[in-house]
């Protein structure tokens, strides 16, 4: 079937530029990067986990025990596991197939720059709960010990997202080569390892398969559930039975699985972003959603598997509380926005109209910070952590590491809009000064 249709009012000019600027400072920030990221990942199961001693190790033995496992070839070969990667394997083309097989409306991503507008199948919640069936009828079936390989076998299972992530890199790399593709504005710079790693091709895809928006919602997201339900199955295994897994994980369990749920069941809000409408796919997307989401979102799980916390009611209820005020305002904010820009406005919230034609909210959500879904997801964070309590700091990694990655996402989007809507959104920014988190930043 054909996926794009065609709006001819829409001018077609030079449609590929050289990209002139950089981010991520420029070259060698995308060479760091694509090293530094796969290291994290890593580095945070062999700096939190029992089988390299602690969360951390005893800090004297670090730098000793570093020296000799990269001297040793052992180690490297460790982290290869090929029935880890099999699985894998199996895991990513589940997820093909069921793209392919599961019904799904398509709908319309927004206008690209050729007048284009691309199809997407929606069916990313349907391929949820195929795989949570799958899994659960599993475990129920099989007990909970036939479902802790996830955790047996994580370092073989990192290198083998990482390596799909390297392969899918290098194949959109090279096919982002042939006429006619469209090119991600900031992807062209003619540097290879710059575009390589930020992404040359706008939409890459295989026939009507688009290979982004299925990286970004399915193999990675999904994988991030069933990694944690794994976690809770290996706690089950170590304290006798479902019924002795502490509340903590179950809370873990609960929230990431709601958000992630909830991300799927919304796939259509995902077209109007910026990783689809402006990012290139390249290494940096597909790792962070193949190897980052999947083994780096679910590091308070792993750690309450071997250091369990017991929270009690009391402590349960406030972290729920936490939680449920974050996903309020992340939902509600999102959903004003996307209401507005499908030509809904309910609320009756107060906008203008920029010299664009488009409309900004200046009330709601949209009139207290420039980006209050930032601060709900910032919230959700910091209550996924609180969990695992207060005895390591690395457990509250994810919310650093979240946070810096919003502030400068949101510092980009800024210049995005700066460049859409010129002085229109000087006028927007005076009406509204604060950049994520209402009346403090
Ligand atoms: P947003 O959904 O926040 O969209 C930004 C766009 O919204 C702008 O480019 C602009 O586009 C439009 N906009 C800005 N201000 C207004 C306004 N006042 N009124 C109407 N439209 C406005 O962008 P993201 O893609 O960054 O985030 C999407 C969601 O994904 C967020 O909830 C975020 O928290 C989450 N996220 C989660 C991550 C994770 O790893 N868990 C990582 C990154 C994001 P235009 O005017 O062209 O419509």
């Amino acid at each position: 079937m054909s996926t794009t249709t065609k709006d001819e009012s829409e001018p077609v000019a030079d449609l590929n530029p050289r990209s002139m600027t950089y981010e991520f400072l420029g070259p060698p920030g995308a060479f760091l990067i694509s090293f530094g990221v796969p290291f994290m990942t890593y580095l945070l199961y062999f700096g939190c986990s029992e089988e390299s001693g602690g969360c951390p190790p005893p800090l004297q033995s670090i730098p000793d025990r570093f020296v000799e496992a990269l001297s040793d070839k052992t180690f490297w070969a460790s982290l290869w596991d090929t029935e880890a990667s099999l699985i894998y394997l199996g895991w990513y083309a589940f997820c093909v197939v069921a793209w392919a097989v599961l019904p799904g409306d398509w709908v319309e991503g927004v206008t690209m720059r050729t007048g284009e507008k691309k199809k997407y199948k929606i069916n990313a919640f349907s391929t949820f709960l195929f795989a949570m069936g799958i899994s659960c009828g599993y475990i129920v079936r099989n007990g909970p010990e036939s479902f802790t390989f996830l955790y047996q076998k994580w370092i073989g299972f990192v290198t083998a997202s990482l390596v799909m992530s390297l392969v899918q890199a290098f194949y959109v790399y090279a096919s982002s080569y042939r006429t006619g593709a469209l090119l991600a504005l900031g992807g062209n710079s003619g540097n290879f390892i710059y575009d390589w790693y930020i992404g040359r091709e706008l939409n890459p895809s295989i026939g009507s398969f688009d290979i982004k928006s299925f990286n970004e919602l399915r193999p990675g997201l999904i994988l991030w559930v069933l990694v944690n339900m794994s976690m809770v199955c290996e706690q089950a295994v170590r304290r006798g039975g479902f019924a002795n897994v502490t509340d903590s994980i179950w809370v873990v369990l609960a929230f990431q699985t709601w958000y992630v749920a909830d991300g799927l069941y919304n796939e259509p809000a995902i077209f109007t972003t910026m990783d689809i409408t402006t990012d290139g796919f390249g290494f940096m997307l597909a790792v962070g959603d193949l190897t980052w989401v999947p083994f780096v979102y679910s590091l308070q799980a792993r750690y309450l598997v071997f250091k369990p916390v017991e929270l009690g009611l009391l402590r349960t209820a406030g972290i729920l509380a936490f939680n449920l005020l974050g996903y309020y305002i992340f939902r509600d904010a999102n959903g004003e926005k996307n209401d507005f820009r499908n030509g809904r406005n309910p609320k009756n919230l107060k906008y203008f109209t920029t010299s664009t034609g488009s409309k900004l909210l200046t009330s709601g959500w949209w009139g207290r910070s420039r980006h209050p879904n930032y601060f709900g997801d910032l919230l959700m964070a910091f209550a996924w952590s609180l969990p695992t309590g207060f005895d390591t700091p690395i457990t509250y990694f994810y919310v650093v590491y979240f946070a810096v990655l919003l502030i400068h996402r949101q510092r980009r989007d800024d210049e995005n809009c700066e460049k859409k809507y010129g002085e229109d959104w000087e006028t927007y920014k005076k009406l509204v000064p604060y950049r994520i988190i209402p009346y403090v930043y």
